[in-house]
């Protein structure tokens, strides 16, 4: 401490105060001093003046040491004090010291040392008390701002919870109409189709030729519209949880060339190469048939609808004693990189303009990712665009309790 301590004696007796004084002289502080003589003069000069440190004897002649402590604190004022008592006051030193006194120092004891270093320790406590002060405004401050942010995010997060629960519902509701309305719609496509295929009889009647050919355009249209519809109700009890695996064994081999075989008269339209081909040393498997069949045909028709040219090749082959895999290969439009990673979501269609080129509801490979997933095996797809796709289905040879328990006798065909 080089600088200059500004320091207020406070002492009635003239010889005491000048013994400070000397001694304050003495000290290796360099101390100005200024004096008073009572507790009255003490707070007029306070007031109007900053000091480092008060001097303070303990009995004044208008109020005693603590008195004055308590005043300068209601005041507002901090400053270090150090109280003068005399011989066998340690019980009001006590009391000094809780009123907010630094220390205290027995007149008979008062000298350079001693006051040097009371000084020099009470301002030392002072500022790390001031220090501690500020530290504890700062983090009261920081703990009310993050009351007031957790708050925020409190609200927050019940807005989001509300617009969840609000999407959720939302979405509930579009599921049950899909479901309803799909299953409404499925009534009356029968009926069309059914009375179409009854005309194509031409039973008693026979129909012209553009009669034939308005009827078959009816038939073929109703059965689109009933293959979208279905995907829509597949879909809904697939999202409601209400698709069950019905296990089965059976022949994959021929039950792939039966689906594809199904399919041949769309790749005969279009003019393309359709092929099968089984390369299973062991074609019987354990799953489900009619969620195998959905895979299938959605896979296959897919291939179809999306290729102009060329060719589309279904492999089946083995991976080890327990797989199988499945893969369908086209060598149509492709899919570009960036909307690979989507064509597995529901709605997701490349092309979802209204004017696109091939129709569809975009629920067709969600559905298939469902169902490969509930027959627990796994779809992955690779394309190129304009070159082509290839999706790859693989399969475990025997799902659930019958990995144990499976013989193979009773195998199925479809
Ligand atoms: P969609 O009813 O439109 O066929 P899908 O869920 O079956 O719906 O397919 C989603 C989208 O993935 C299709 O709209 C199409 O853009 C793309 N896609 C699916 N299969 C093929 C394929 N074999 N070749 C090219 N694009 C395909």
């Amino acid at each position: 401490m080089s600088e200059t301590l500004k320091i207020l004696v406070v002492d009635d007796d003239e010889v005491d105060r000048m013994a400070v004084r000397r001694s304050l002289g003495k000290a290796s502080i360099n101390a100005e001093v200024t004096e008073a003589m009572d507790a009255r003069e003490a707070i007029a000069i306070l007031t109007d003046n900053v000091f480092d440190c008060l001097l303070l004897d303990y009995r004044l002649p208008d109020k005693d040491g603590l008195e004055l402590i308590q005043q300068v604190r209601q005041i507002g004022m901090k400053i270090p004090t150090i109280v003068f008592t005399g011989q066998g006051d340690e019980q009001i030193a006590v009391e000094l010291m809780k009123a907010g006194a630094s220390d205290y120092v027995s007149k008979s004891r008062v000298s350079p040392e001693t006051l040097d270093q009371t000084i020099r320790n009470a301002i030392r406590i002072h500022h790390a008390e001031l220090e501690a002060q500020i530290a504890n405004e700062q983090l009261r401050e920081s703990h009310k701002l993050l009351l007031w942010k957790n708050q925020q995010l409190e609200q927050q997060r019940q807005q989001i919870e509300l617009q969840n629960q609000k999407l959720l519902e939302v979405s509930r509701l579009k599921s049950q109409f899909l479901a309803s309305m799909s299953h409404e719609l499925r009534t009356p496509m029968n009926a069309i189709m059914g009375f179409s295929q009854m005309l194509l009889r031409q039973y008693p009647d026979p129909l012209s030729s553009p009669q034939v050919d308005m009827v078959k355009r009816i038939f073929k249209n109703a059965q689109h519209l009933l293959t979208m519809l279905n995907e829509v109700l597949d879909f809904s009890k697939i999202e409601a949880g209400r698709f069950e695996v019905k296990l089965e064994g059976f022949d994959l081999g021929k039950f792939a060339t039966m689906r594809t075989e199904e399919l041949r008269c769309f790749a005969v339209e279009k003019d393309l190469r359709l092929e099968v081909n089984v390369q299973l040393e062991n074609p019987e498997i354990v799953n489900d048939p009619g969620g195998m069949r959905r895979v299938l045909v959605n896979l296959i028709s897919n291939a179809i609808k999306f290729t102009e040219s060329g060719y589309v090749r279904i492999d089946l082959w083995e991976l080890g004693r327990d797989r199988v895999a499945i893969a369908v290969k086209d060598t149509g439009v492709g899919i570009a990189k960036e909307n690979l990673q989507h064509i597995f979501e529901a709605f997701r269609q490349v092309d979802q303009t209204f004017t696109r080129k091939y129709s569809g509801t975009g629920l067709g490979l969600a559905i298939v990712k469902s169902l490969v997933e509930m027959m627990e095996g796994t779809i992955t797809v690779e394309s190129e665009l304009g070159k082509g796709s290839t999706f790859q289905v693989e399969l475990p040879r025997f799902i659930g309790k019958q990995k144990e328990t499976y013989h193979t006798q009773s195998v199925n065909c479809y």
